[in-house]
Order: C-alpha cells, then structure tokens, then sequence
C-alpha cells in the first residue's frame, strides 16, 4: 500500500470534525485494507507504532527531527526553525522545507505505509553511540523520498503528534461497521450489538488489530471467542465512588446477582440473600496485572524474566508486570517478579496493588516514591532497597491455561488464596473482611486508614470480572473531604479498658473570639496517641461533672472526616460525619484553627455537588 494513500486518509480525517465523521472514515479504509496490513494501518491511523504495553521508544526529539529534516532537504537549520516557530508544527515546517529542496535526491522511491512503518519501528532498537546520528540519517531517509504531504505525517509520527482525533471508541465504532454490519432480522439483534461484540473483544485482548482480523475473518461469533493470553494485558474493572460505608455495603447487596447466587459458598448466601460482600483495604499504589506462563522462555523461579530492553517477542516469558494503562514495567520491579514465584500456578493473570513502603516502620509511603521506581530504568537495584514495595494481591482473571472472566468473585479470590502458597514480604493477599455488617465494615474501614491507607473497596460477591468498566460491582470508599484543623472543647472520661484515658472529643471550629462545637470525636487514634492525648488535656481541666469534663481550648487536631451536614445537636449548627483524628498540630495555636465560615463554606460545596 502506497504511504500517499493513508496521507490521502489523514488528511479527510484532519479536515473532519465530527466523530461520526472520522468513524465513517476509518471504517472505508480499513474496509478496503488487505486483511495482513489491518494491525499496521490501525496503529498508524492513531499515530502509534507499538502495541500499548510494548516499552519501545522511538527516541525522536523535536531537535532530532529537525536535523533530519535539513539533512534530507539541504534547507538551512535557522529556516528549518522559522517554519517550525511560524507554524508550531514541525510536521509543517518539514513540508516547506521539502518543498524548498535544496539538495535533489538521487533517486527517490515510492514510499509505502509498511517501508515508513518497518523503519520507524527500527528506531527503537538503536542504541549506544553513533545511534543518534543513526536515527537521523533514518528519519532523513524517509523524508528524501517524501513530498511535502508525505513528510508532515511521518515527522509527526515519529514524534508522536499525529493528533487526528481517532480515538480507541472511534476504532471500535468503525471495526463494527466495516465487518460487522449487524443483521436486524437475527433475533436478539440490538442497535449496539456489533458495538458491543467488538467493545469485548478490545477489552479481553487490547489489541484492535487482532480484533479487526477476527471481526472480518469470522464475525461476531469471532469476537466471543477471542480471550485472555498471558502476555497481552486486559483492559481493568473500575470502581465506583460512594459516600460512606453503609452505602457501600448496600450498593454492593444490591448488585448482586441474587438469583446466580445460589452457589454462594458459605456465609450467609443462600435462598434469596445476596452473599456478604467482601470489603478490601483499599491501598495507594499502583495497579499491577501480573502474567506468567511456566516452560516459557525463562521459567517461573527466579530472574526477571523479559528482562531489559528485548521485549515482548511473544511466546511467554516468567512474570511480567503491566501498569493499569497496560505499559510493561517488568523491569524496574525484580522484587515483585521473584516474590511472584509464590504462586503456585502454571500460568495466570493476577492484579494486585503494588505499594511502596518505608523500611524502617512499614508505614505505606506516597505514591511519589513508588513513582521514582516506575520510572527509573537504570540502576534499578539500588531502589529495590531504598522504596521497598509490597505486592498486594487481589483478583485472579486467568488460571492453568483458563479465564476466569465469567466465574464470581469469591471464586476467584478463592482460587487465588489457594495458589498464594508462600506469602513473604513483598507478596500479600490483600487484607479482607466478608461481612454484611456495615458496623464491623466500618470497623475495618477505621483499620485500613488507622494503618495508613486510603479506605476500602467494597465489591459485590457473586460478580464477575468486566474488564473495563466501572460496572458497579466494586465501590470505593475514602475520606473525600480535607482534614480540618479543630480545638478539643470538652471530654469525656472513658469507660473498660481505656478509662484512665479522656476519649470522646469535643470539637470545635473557630467563630471569631469564640469557639463553636461541630463534632465528637472517637475513633482513629491508637492507644499510644489516646495516652498523649489525656495527659496533655489534663492539666487544661475547667470544671468536671461525673466523667464530663470542660477544657480551656488549648489543643489543636487534625481531623478527617467524610462530609459536614447541618445539625441543630451542636452551637456551629454543623456536625461532621465520621469524624476521625489524624494528628496533632503542633505547628500552631487555637488562632490556626480552621473557622466556621471554612465549615460552612465545605458545607455549601458538598450540597453543590
Ligand atoms: P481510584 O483510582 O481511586 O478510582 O481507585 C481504583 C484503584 O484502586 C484501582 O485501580 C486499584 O489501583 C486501586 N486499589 C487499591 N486497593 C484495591 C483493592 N483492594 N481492589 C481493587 N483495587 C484496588
């Protein structure tokens, strides 16, 4: 296929605005490509050159380009950049310079759509010295035997601005309707039937070329077969956000497939009761898909299996880790690829979170430091000791060569506890709770944030996995709101075990020269902070009536907590919801607490929401 034909195409969709514009577009074109140049001319319609998850990179900077651009046409640099600056498109500024050539190329050829490809592609395998010049020369190599047309859309491949607005639902949209064309007299037929055949298969497969190829080759019935491979990431299940726990407990019931659930293992489920959700620990990570298929080139124990650079050839490899946006990361987690080897499987998809935590206390660190560790490439060993991680994992999608798309969700996570057989310091199964319970749910959601973590996911039992979607099986719930800075007014002596200690907090926000009550607070601390928290109180005893005590406001704390509503209980005529402590300010005095125009003003900016 000659390059001047998908130039041709580039420029309709360039001149189009409307997405049914560009679907209708897309969909002539690949109805009229060869069914082998599908994966290619997909790819490139979107600027792309590798599939997602593939770490190549091109290594075509801005002034890379430009050089090849002069080398190619003889055009003086300092003109080179005129156009590129009067323009703000390099692809522009190399069209002018083509069409001013100073330098006539010897012989020029025919640019086809797989030369500019194959070529394009082979920069990414250029490395040590002189490979700079080399990515020149390349680039240039193309650009002589441009025209202008030609050479704006391989510059901005190369750099990856082709910017023509297809995106995946525009490729999804025209694979249907290039292949699929729905019959309407098919019983069950449905307007976005088609849509939602190809929809699937992109989700299970990430690859829209494979998906193209099967749409044309064997239709919607094509689509249903294609599945999981280790080694291809799938597109993640979402969650939803709710308000509070309760919510989350109720949503989860309610999504239940009741009538499914008939073979709900156990707890509770029987009949016509959804069984237990399970609550997780949410954790502040990143989310990982882990693959592995053993006899593959390297094995299961042991190294990073893909290791640096040489990637993906297919076929396999030992564990290999995928970014929730599907970029391979394998490399920079060789902790994570030898824990893996605690699972015992020939082959599965696994997800987990994996989070970064501080050696000396195990505290869970910001997702920054686990971000230096995604990105680095060198030098990755010194990392590995400095921001340990820790691998949580929490569902299992493929097992010994099947899917486990459609089976529940504690089906899964079953199958997956049973195959973690050795669980170390970088490999956990998230810590869980089953329970329909929205009181011992809390109790673990104050668990979760007293350890450091964000919240819980709270997930619909008897649900199956649905790779890209936000489905509704799976809620999160996290403090949403900013922590408030607020004075401890009053105090009541506790009860049991920790008597000898003031729990249940007054709170109060700041109203000018007084202090106005917006909350009681009695959860969050630990026992050692409760401790401090008495005997720095003590000595500020006003009055005491029967274990009540009044305070001179003297103490500041920060508070989380998970909305302000409007409560006639208290004199700011506020309370806030779940009130939890989250430290000391010591950094300043009760002048520093927050006030209540900010109380009232967090109030309006929730309801507005
Ligand atoms: P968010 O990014 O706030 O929409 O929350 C969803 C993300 O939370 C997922 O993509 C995971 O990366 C992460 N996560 C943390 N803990 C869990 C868990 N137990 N189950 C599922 N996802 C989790």
């Amino acid at each position: 296929m000659e390059y001047a034909a998908l130039v041709e195409v580039y420029d309709r969709l360039a001149e189009t605005q409307s997405t049914h514009g560009k679907v209708a577009i897309v969909a002539e074109t690949l109805a009229e490509t060869s069914h082998e140049d599908l994966p290619m001319v997909l790819r490139l319609l979107r600027g792309e050159l590798f599939a997602p998850w593939d770490p190549a990179e091109l290594g075509v900077s801005s002034s890379l380009a430009s050089r090849a651009v002069q080398r190619a046409t003889g055009v003086a640099a300092e003109d080179v950049e005129a156009g590129w600056r009067e323009t703000g498109d390099l692809g522009s500024a190399a069209a002018r310079a083509v069409e001013r050539q100073v330098q006539q190329t010897l012989v020029s050829e025919t640019l086809t759509v797989e030369g500019v490809y194959e070529e394009l592609r082979s920069l990414a395998g250029y490395e040590g010295a002189g490979s700079e010049d080399r990515r020149v020369d390349t680039v240039a190599g193309l650009l002589a035997d441009a025209d202008p047309d030609e050479a704006t859309y391989v510059v901005r491949t190369a750099l990856g601005h082709l910017r023509l607005g297809v995106g995946r639902g525009t490729v999804r949209d025209a694979i249907a309707a290039a292949f699929l064309g729905g019959d309407p007299d098919e019983p069950g037929e449905t307007p976005g039937a088609d849509v939602e055949a190809v929809e699937h298969a992109l989700q299970v497969t990430n690859d829209p070329g494979l998906v193209a190829q099967t749409a044309a080759d064997s239709g919607r019935a094509g689509l249903a077969d294609l599945d999981l491979e280790v080694g291809r990431p799938v597109e993640v299940m979402l969650a939803e956000k709710t308000d509070s726990v309760e919510a989350a407990v109720a949503d989860a019931l309610e999504a239940s497939d009741t009538g499914a659930a008939g073979g709900s293992e156990g707890d509770g489920g029987s009949g016509d009761t959804p069984p237990a959700p399970l609550a997780e620990y949410k954790v502040d990570g990143f989310r990982a898909q882990v693959h592995f298929e053993a006899g593959a080139s390297e094995g299961n124990d042991g190294s990073a299996g893909g290791g640096d650079g040489g990637d993906g050839s297919g076929g396999g490899t030992g564990p290999q880790l995928f970014t929730r946006r599907l970029e391979d990361v394998t490399a920079q987690f060789p902790d994570v690829v030898d824990a893996m080897a605690g699972f015992d499987a020939d082959s599965y998809i696994v997800e987990g979170e994996v989070v970064a935590h501080d050696p000396e206390t195990g505290e869970p660190l910001p997702f920054q430091q686990l971000s230096r560790r995604i990105k680095r490439k060198h030098d990755v060993a010194r990392l590995v000791e400095s921001v340990p991680v820790v691998i949580y994992l929490f569902d299992l999608l493929y097992l010994d060569g099947e899917s486990l798309l459609e089976r529940s969700l504690l089906e899964r996570v079953d199958a997956l506890e049973g195959r973690l057989t050795e669980r170390t310091r970088e490999v956990e199964r998230m810590p869980s709770l089953r329970s329909r319970d929205p009181d011992r749910v809390r109790a673990f959601y104050e668990e979760a944030l007293a350890a450091g973590h964000e919240g819980l996911m709270v997930k619909t039992a008897d649900a199956t996995y649905q790779p890209g979607k936000r489905v509704g099986y799976t809620r999160k719930v996290k403090p949403t709101m900013e922590s408030l800075d607020l004075v401890v007014t009053r105090a009541k002596w506790s009860e049991g075990r920790r008597s000898n200690n003031l729990g249940r907090l007054y709170l109060a926000c700041r109203d000018g020269d007084t202090f106005r009550e917006v909350g009681r607070l009695s959860t969050g601390f630990t026992d050692e902070q409760l401790a401090e928290l008495t005997a720095r109180l003590e000595p500020h005893i006003l009055e005491q009536d029967g274990r009540d005590v009044d305070l001179e406001p003297t103490e500041v704390l920060e508070v989380g907590y998970e909305g302000v509503q409007r409560s006639p209980e208290y004199d700011s005529g506020y309370a806030l919801r779940f009130p939890r402590f989250e430290g000391f300010r010591d950094d300043f005095d009760t002048a520093g607490a927050d006030s209540l125009d900010r109380v009232e003003s967090l109030y309006e900016s929730q309801t507005d929401t």
